[in-house]
This record gives structure tokens, C-alpha cells and sequence, in this order.
């Protein structure tokens, strides 16, 4: 089965990308999703889905044995699985982070374009240009990159242990270059006062919060809580009650009071976070000003790029597999292993407090 390929519309940073996949009707997605599932068994495979991709998606992920979450769990996730196949429906970095960690396995996503404007933003030769210009730091790359800027770097780091790992390098006496996004690296640097030399990266979807916007909707909502994902700007994340990576922001829309949240990040969210805590009013956080006519306002141009027709075509073909040479992968597992290891010794603490 051949899906029509997608339009190509402009995006407000003015490159070109693909649309989102087109709409199904319900028997056409009711067949797909039953040829999805059957592929799955029938291939050995498993599917990881993102938070921000298509609640199909989700749902086929949750009913066929795989797994819903953020990046690195969905790459831990595909390791740990006996399946002999992973398909990745996400972005292009997701793909080759569950091929790092899991070498001997095929790792297919929906669509190979799909990828990620903090990806593209930070292309490896002028990375490790810009790290051999400063040794002294230790390099710390947020998850979404290549997988040559991962073997660049010391550390890997996600948003929700970034934190914890550059306060502990803080406390080792090391001074920190940090990639891509420099409103996550901003935010980190002013929760922990570590010395951090920014690239200037950004994610289209959360830079298009808008402060002024969202001060008018808390204004006509005063009952709402504000969930804010740290790749938002810094005057967005300053009127957050929660700020926090995504599965920090399901968590807190189980675990709030309050019956209604204003949510800076990517509206693909609202499908897990409506299963945490049915009936409560979610409401995507201003993008690109009033009015605005957006084609990725609060969704992720490249998220919406994996649909179930794209997935059962690959699952078919066995087409947009995820190859990356061994030397660049031997070089970034350490970087990953690394973040993993803290992660782990991290837990076993908390535990042990507990
Ligand atoms: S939402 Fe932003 S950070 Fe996430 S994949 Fe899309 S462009 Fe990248």
C-alpha cells in the first residue's frame, strides 16, 4: 500500500518540510490499524511512538506490546524488548539513538525526513569545529542530535536528568560547552549557576511560545496551571508552575489539583496526559501570536510526518531502515552509556532514601 506523499509547506524559520500525513477515514484507519498490528506480530517487530506523534500511533504502540514516551526511554525500551525489530515513530534522532543502543537489531522509522530543527541546527563538522575550539569544556549534547554530534560528546543528556548531570559536573569543578538548544542550556545554567558555553539551537515548535499571549490566557484562566517544557523561552518558562521534561508534565497533570493547564509543548502530548487524568480542560499555550496562521503552531512539523499508512508501508517494504557506521556508533554508546549509568546509580539513590 503506497500512501501519497504529503505537500511540502513552509515553516516559520522558512525552510521547507513535508505536512503532515493526510487524514484517514475511520474504516480505511481501522483497516490500517489492524494491518499494523498483524505486521508487527508477524515481523518480530515492536513499535516505540513518541509523545508528540499521532494518538494512532499511541494507541497501536500501548495495544500491540510496545511503548509511548520520551526519547530515551523509547531507545531503552527497544534495547531491553526480545523483538528482533524496532520501528521508531518519531524523529530521525530517536531512530538512530535505538540503533546506537541496539546495534544488533533492524531499526525502520515511518519516514527517514522526519527529522528535528535542533538536529539540523547543529551539523557535526562545524559541532566538532566548535568543540576543538575549547578543549578545557567538557561537552555535554542534549538527545536530539546526529549521531556523529553524540560521538563528539562526553555526555548525552535529555531533558529531564540535564539538570541533575550538569550539577554534578558543576561539582566536579568542570566547565561545561553545551549543544544545541540554548533555551534548555539557558535554563540550566540559571538553575545551577554552571559555567555553560551555548550553541545557539532552538526547537520550532516551543520557540514559538509567546510570553505576552500567554500572560493574556492565565489572565482569562487564573484557575489554570502552567506546564512549561524547558525548550520554551525563558520569559514562557518564568510564568510556569511546572517546568519539566514530558513525562514530567503528564505526571504533573495527574498529580495537580487544578482542573485546567495551559501546556507549552507539543499538543501530541495531550493524548497521554487525557489518559492520566480524564476531564481535565488542556489548552495548547499561545504559539506564534493571535491570529497567526501557523502550520506547525504547537505540533511538530517532523512528528507529524509518521502516520499509520507510512508505518505499514515500511512494515511491507521493510524500506527507511536506520544504518550508522560502527566507528561513529562505538564513540557515541559512551556518551549515552554514560548519561544511562547516572541514570542508574541516580535511581538506586532515590530508592535508598526512600
Ligand atoms: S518538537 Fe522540537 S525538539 Fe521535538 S522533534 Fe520537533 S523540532 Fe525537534
Amino acid at each position: 500500500m503506497h500512501a501519497p506523499r504529503p505537500t511540502p509547506v513552509e515553516i516559520p524559520d522558512g525552510s521547507v518540510i513535508t505536512a503532515k500525513v493526510p487524514p484517514l477515514g475511520p474504516s480505511d484507519r481501522d483497516a490500517l490499524f489492524a494491518r499494523a498490528k498483524k505486521l508487527l506480530a508477524e515481523k518480530d517487530a515492536v513499535l516505540v511512538a513518541h509523545f508528540y506523534t499521532d494518538a494512532d500511533l499511541q494507541l497501536l504502540a500501548d495495544e500491540s506490546g510496545g511503548y509511548v514516551s520520551d526519547s530515551l526511554e523509547m531507545a531503552r525500551f527497544g534495547r531491553e524488548h526480545p523483538a528482533s525489530t524496532v520501528i521508531v515513530a518519531g524523529v530521525r534522532f530517536m531512530g538512530e539513538t535505538a540503533k546506537i543502543l541496539s546495534p544488533e537489531k533492524r531499526v525502520f522509522m515511518p519516514d527517514l525526513d522526519a527529522t528535528c530543527s535542533l538536529d539540523e541546527g547543529c551539523p557535526a563538522e562545524d559541532f566538532i569545529s566548535f568543540c576543538d575550539a575549547h578543549p578545557d569544556r567538557t561537552v555535554v549534547v542534549y538527545a536530539n542530535t546526529s549521531a556523529a554530534v553524540k560521538a563528539r560528546a562526553d555526555w548525552v543528556v535529555t531533558s529531564g536528568i540535564a539538570l541533575d548531570i550538569v550539577e554534578h559536573l558543576t561539582a566536579q569543578g568542570e566547565s561545561i560547552l553545551w549543544a544545541p538548544d540554548r533555551y534548555l542550556g539557558g535554563y540550566i545554567e540559571e538553575m545551577t549557576g554552571a559555567d555553560m558555553l551555548l550553541w545557539q539551537g532552538s526547537c520550532v515548535v516551543h520557540e514559538g511560545f509567546k510570553a505576552s499571549e500567554l500572560e493574556e490566557l492565565r489572565a482569562e484562566h487564573p484557575d489554570a496551571a502552567v506546564l512549561v517544557h524547558p525548550e520554551s523561552p525563558a520569559d514562557v518558562v518564568a510564568q510556569a508552575d511546572v517546568v519539566g521534561s514530558t513525562s514530567a508534565l503528564i505526571k504533573a497533570v495527574k498529580d495537580l489539583d487544578s482542573e485546567k493547564f495551559i501546556v507549552a509543548t507539543d499538543r501530541g502530548i495531550f493524548h497521554k496526559m487525557r489518559e492520566a487524568a480524564p476531564g481535565k480542560m488542556l489548552m495548547t499555550a499561545p504559539n506564534a501570536g493571535f491570529g497567526a496562521t501557523c502550520e506547525s503552531c504547537a505540533h511538530c512539523p517532523w512528528m507529524a510526518m509518521n502516520g499509520l499508512q507510512n508505518l505499514v508501508r515500511v512494515l511491507e517494504t521493510e524500506e527507511n531502515e536506520i544504518f550508522i557506521e560502527e566507528p561513529t556508533r562505538k564513540r557515541a554508546v559512551l556518551s549515552l552509556n554514560r548519561m544511562l549509568d547516572f541514570a542508574r546509580q541516580r535511581d538506586r539513590k532515590v530508592r535508598g532514601n526512600a
